[in-house]
């Protein structure tokens, strides 16, 4: 565990499910105090009991990041149950698939609106909170797809992914004055309940591309978030760290058949 997590007042935005879920409970094993964030209430609250069930603090509450006035009152709510907000986890996201031909423009915002434009926002309003304690956290969620990869139907998933880094880029240097650090995780494939729903030939396919042969936990995702915003990576800051398994590393497809060889 990591001793400076302990009693931090952290907000993870997209809480109640998958990656955000995994991030939520390392938080609340690492003694954080966690507001689990999500539009529905009583799944961001299931998420906030099973917290609080294993011996942490944290509460839920329901927000659409999209929205300037959803972010303004989850950072509110933080700081009414905290005192304080210490660490920003702008986790929530969404992926419909759409080819490009047939992507309307509701489409593409609602996308970019619920990925990037709510970066910006949760960032805007935690900053507000962060800037006059000489210190804060920020970890974006971003993905493979799109600031490394492409893949078909997530034209505007990928902007919006690889827009989080650009916008990363800047507040890092823009917030660095504040004590406030702004990094990113970039994962890999991570074995989420929507995924698990999908063909298991399909699943296999995933795995059998990515040098280490498997899907990601969301625990291993929750990993590199609670380092980037304990107290030892305090000089890290505008960084993107990859949790992908070594999925973007192979120069050929056959570069993973030709390990074989060297046996
Ligand atoms: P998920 O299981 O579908 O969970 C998405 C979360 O975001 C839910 O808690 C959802 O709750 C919340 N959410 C969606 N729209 C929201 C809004 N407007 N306001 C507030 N909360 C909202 O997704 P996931 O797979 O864990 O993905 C989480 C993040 O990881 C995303 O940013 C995604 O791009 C990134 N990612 C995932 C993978 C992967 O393999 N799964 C890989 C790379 C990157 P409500 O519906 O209740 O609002």
């Amino acid at each position: 565990m990591i001793k400076s997590l302990e009693s931090r007042s952290v907000i993870v935005t997209g809480g109640s499910k998958g990656i955000g879920r995994g991030i939520a409970r390392g938080f609340g094993a690492a003694a954080s105090r966690v507001l689990v964030v999500s539009r529905h209430l009583d799944q961001a609250r299931a998420v906030a009991d099973e917290i609080v069930a294993a011996g942490g603090t944290a509460a839920g509450f329901a927000a659409d990041v999209s929205t300037p006035e959803g972010n303004a009152a989850m950072v509110e709510r933080a700081v009414e149950l905290y005192g304080t907000l210490d660490i920003l986890c702008a986790n929530a996201g969404i992926y419909p698939a759409a080819a490009i031909e047939e992507m309307t423009v509701e489409d593409f915002d609602k996308v970019m609106n619920t990925n990037l434009r709510s970066t910006f926002l949760s960032t805007a309003a935690a900053v507000k909170a962060m800037k006059g304690k000489g210190r804060g956290r920020i970890i974006i969620t971003s993905s493979t797809t799109g600031p490394i990869t492409g893949y078909p139907g997530w034209a505007h998933y990928g902007a919006s992914k690889a827009g989080q880094l650009g916008f990363m880029r800047t507040a890092a240097v823009e917030l660095a004055r504040y004590g406030i650090t702004v990094n990113a995780v970039i994962p890999g494939p991570i074995m989420t309940d929507g995924l698990a729903e999908l063909p298991q030939a399909f699943l296999d396919k995933i795995a059998a591309a990515v040098p280490l042969k498997r899907f990601g936990g969301v625990d291993e995702v929750a990993n590199g978030v609670l380092f980037l915003a304990s107290d030892e990576a305090a000089y890290v800051t505008g960084h993107a760290l990859s949790v992908d398994g070594g999925m973007t590393l192979p120069e050929f497809e056959m570069a993973l058949d030709d390990t074989a060889s060297l046996t």
